[in-house]
């Protein structure tokens, strides 16, 4: 059944973005909106990911909303559920629920330049918005590299973003491809249930303790009873993260982070041959830092082996490496990340000039304060260009990023505007200055290939400063950086 609803704005995703952007229109009285969501839940990156053992990486009194603190966090680094029960609830308290379609899956983007309007095609039926926000995240398209011989395989495939629940991993025999934060989480809890556990790594990633705790309910009453004491714990976690730039913008204080790396991987493994495998050859911060105390023990069990050599060809039952060394297997797990820097959904959102996101951005994503792009009108994406962290919340950035939305919206009611995009000129100062910050930081000079880089070589992904200077930046709207146009004004 097809449907054709008008509305004034549509959010396309439910995780922290959209839900963040669908609380604040709220707030600020605006609910002439609708969030599509491909899935048959809200929830984003937290309802997808749902393989044993998944967590968040940075403290959860940091990442959430700041204008739904939760004192009940039970630890530092919350597991997923609990992540998922949080945007639940914040969804229902805040009244965004109604507002949601399931199953809504979009697939293209139109400007139609006459009308001012977005044309939205989904598995639904089609929708006409005067704005689109687009929330679906960076990691929502699991990407899985084509093995020489997978059609072959007769055993069981599945990648971590897309875990099969329903199979039974005990007693298997398992090769997890991959070695990013995805499989540190997982591997260490399947290794206990496997009967044997092939795990091929790439590249090592540098590890170091994750200082996880529970929260003693006295902690939790306390939070309850005291929001500035919550207020002041969130600060400390900000500040402490923010720290971090300045390795990350100086390399050579890494050294100190190696160190303790190195030291969390010789406590873990006893064997100099295996530890010669897990010692990384490019500078820490240049790929993604990973927080683990149980990956590498896990590594170093009887039942594990590390496979550097690379994957030769598949067969019906087995894995021949790099090297002709055929092991069998069960089961394929793939922990082989997402697809940030070309997501499908740029392909098929056509602008203004009938170009699209793809075609738009020549191979390297780019916007306007992360956000808005020339020649889009009226779209904004949340966690867009250059907006990622290596350090810290992204909850913190999106938030800048909705304040910046609703300024812009602001921005169009008192000027009676129907269609805005920022100057070319603008954006292009703002790419500007953000590569220029990049340069000689960890992510571009540190000696690695990581997913922050597109297919041009820039890093076209992460946030290169302080997060502070980020929120300063966006939430401050210079209106001349915006070209405005009032309905029936031709562009
Ligand atoms: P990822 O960091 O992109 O790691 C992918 C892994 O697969 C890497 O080890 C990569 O090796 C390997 N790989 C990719 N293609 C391969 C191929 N064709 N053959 C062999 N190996 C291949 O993906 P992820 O672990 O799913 O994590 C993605 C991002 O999600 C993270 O960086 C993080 O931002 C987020 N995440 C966050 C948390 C959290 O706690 N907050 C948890 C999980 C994930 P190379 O390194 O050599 O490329």
């Amino acid at each position: 059944m097809t449907e054709r609803v008008d509305t004034r704005i549509a959010i396309i995703g439910s995780g922290f973005g959209g839900l963040g952007m669908a609380i604040r229109l709220l707030e600020r009285g605006i609910d002439d909106f609708v969030v599509l969501e491909r899935a048959r839940e809200i929830g984003g990156t937290w309802r997808d990911n749902s393989y044993p053992g998944c967590a968040c990486d940075v403290e959860s009194h940091l990442y959430s909303f700041s204008f739904a603190l939760n004192p009940d966090w039970s630890r530092s680094f919350s597991s997923q559920p609990e992540i998922l029960d949080y945007l639940r609830a914040c969804a229902e308290r805040f009244g965004v629920t109604p507002h949601v379609r399931l199953g809504c899956d979009v697939r293209a983007l139109r400007w139609e330049d006459d009308a001012q309007r977005w044309r939205i095609e989904s598995s639904a039926g089609v929708t006409t918005a005067s704005v689109v926000v687009v929330a679906t995240g960076p990691l929502s398209d699991p990407i899985v590299p084509e093995l020489p011989g997978i059609a072959r395989f007769e055993g069981k495939t599945f990648h971590s973003a897309q875990w099969d629940h329903a199979y039974d991993l005990a007693g298997k025999r398992v090769a997890v491809l991959g070695t990013g934060a995805s499989a540190v989480q997982f591997v260490p809890e399947i290794q206990k249930v496997v009967a044997k556990l092939d795990v091929y790594q790439r590249t090592p990633p540098w590890i170091l303790p994750r200082p996880d705790r529970d929260h003693s309910a006295e902690e939790r009453r306390r939070f309850r009873r005291h929001p500035l004491l919550q207020r002041l714990h969130r600060a400390r976690l900000y500040l402490q993260h923010e720290l971090f730039v300045f390795p990350f913008r100086r390399p050579k204080l890494m050294e100190r982070g190696q160190r303790m790396a190195l030291r969390h991987l010789k406590r873990a493994v006893a064997d100099p041959a295996l530890r010669a495998k897990l010692t990384p050859r490019y500078t820490m911060g240049c790929k993604r830092i990973l927080l683990s105390n149980d990956y590498l023990p896990a590594l170093a069990r009887a039942n594990v082996e590390v496979i550097t050599a690379g994957v030769r060809e598949v067969r019906e039952r087995s894995i021949v490496d790099g090297e002709g060394v055929e092991r069998e297997v069960d089961a394929i797990i793939y922990a082989t990340g997402f697809r940030p820097t070309d997501p499908p959904l740029a392909a098929t959102t056509v602008g203004r000039d009938g170009r699209t996101l793809i075609e738009a951005w020549e191979g390297s994503p780019k916007a306007y304060m992360g956000t808005t792009v020339a020649g889009f009108p009226n779209l904004f994406m949340l966690l867009g260009p250059n907006t990622g962290l290596g350090h810290s919340s992204v909850v913190y950035m999106i938030e800048a990023q909705i304040e910046h939305v609703l300024k812009v919206l602001r921005l169009m009611e008192r000027r009676g505007l129907a269609a805005v995009e920022p100057r070319a000129e603008a954006q292009r100062a703002f790419v500007s200055r953000v590569d220029s910050r990049m340069r000689g930081t960890v992510w571009t000079a540190g000696g690695c290939a990581s997913w922050y880089l597109d297919g041009t070589g820039r890093n076209s992904t992460l946030w290169p400063d302080f997060t502070w200077r980020f929120h300063r930046r966006v939430s401050r709207l210079r209106a001349r950086d915006y070209a405005g146009r009032r309905a029936g004004e031709r562009g």
